[in-house]
């Protein structure tokens, strides 16, 4: 047992220092892929649970790099997140999904906000309530085309700092949503001070939907509580038939989902609209 001790921990070594080394490796990359037009962003439509009818698009970040292919952004966002290229990468893709709402609203198509997943440290960033105001500006959408989801992780960073530009995004008119919630440093207060517009029930819980009595209470209490606060609720990763009765039976306002639609291109979902506008 010394022996696989040993081995355990050469295992472990090694594994540190080649995943050191890969992350040294993608973060290069990565300040490579902004100006190389590797990242892409796709769209994931929202729906109202019970008409099906499509109440939102989430803007989803991929990267595709030429020699390694596809990158999750469960990878490579943290990565960002530590070397601050996040900031750089956060504000092209509000750019890009600004743009592509103008393209939508030329085009009278998809009619619904556009969300935008804003990390925690373009938080730091004094400047993201007038980066955001620019873009805004610059791509000539409505305030209330932009809908912006943020985890509970920012409420570790100094709240009054938080609750501000909170509150300023708020005053410009972009609606404002918790993303994950209930996953991470979850403090109810936070629900009484913010000035919040919808709360997204995480994956994490929906999965239990018809075989943990605790998910489905939990997603239950949930959905009344944001009810009860006048906030939308929207339930994430809904993948099968008995997860969506099972949200409809109560209540929950609107459903993101493979059951639905996948995250795609801009251009697949125009497609996929003109093919239900012609039926
Ligand atoms: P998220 O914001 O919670 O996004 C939802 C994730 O669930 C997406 O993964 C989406 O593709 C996936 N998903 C949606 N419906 C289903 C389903 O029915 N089943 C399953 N199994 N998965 C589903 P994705 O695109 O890989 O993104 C992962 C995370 O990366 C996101 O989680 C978000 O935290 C982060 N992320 C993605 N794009 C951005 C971005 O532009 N900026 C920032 N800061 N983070 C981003
Ligand atoms: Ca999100
Ligand atoms: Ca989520």
């Amino acid at each position: 047992s010394k022996e696989l001790g040993k081995n355990k921990y050469q295992f472990c070594d090694y594994f540190m220092k080649n995943s050191v080394y890969e992350e040294m490796k993608l973060t290069n990359y990565l300040y490579q892929a902004l100006d190389r037009d590797e990242l892409i962003l796709c769209y994931q439509p929202q729906v109202n649970t019970i008409t099906g009818e499509i109440i939102g698009v989430e803007a989803l970040i991929r990267w595709y790099h030429p020699q390694i292919g596809f990158i999750s952004p469960k990878h490579f966002i943290p990565i960002a997140e530590k070397t601050g290229l996040i900031v750089a990468v956060g504000e092209w893709v509000l750019r890009t999904a600004c743009r592509q709402k103008k393209e939508w609203l030329d085009k009278g198509i998809l009619d619904v906000p556009i969300a935008v997943n804003l990390s925690v440290n373009q938080f730091v960033n004094n400047s993201i309530v007038i980066q955001i105001e620019n873009i805004l500006n610059e791509t000539g959408i409505n305030p209330s085309h932009l809908d912006i989801e943020v985890t509970e992780r920012i409420f570790m960073k100094d709240s009054e700092y938080v609750i501000r530009t909170l509150e300023q995004l708020k005053c410009l008119g972009v609606t404002i949503s918790i993303d994950d919630f209930g996953t991470e440093y979850s403090s109810l207060n936070y629900l009484k001070t913010l000035p919040l517009d919808k709360i997204k029930i995480a994956m994490e819980f929906v999965r239990g939907i018809g075989n943990n009595e605790k998910d489905e209470a939990i997603i239950k209490a949930m959905i009344i509580l944001g009810k009860s606060l006048g906030l939308e609720v929207i339930a994430e990763g809904v993948e099968t038939k008995e997860q969506l009765e099972f949200l409809e039976d109560n209540l929950c306002d609107g459903i993101q989902g493979y059951y639905f639609y996948r995250p795609m291109l801009g251009d697949d979902l125009e497609k996929i609209m003109s093919v239900n506008d012609s039926e």
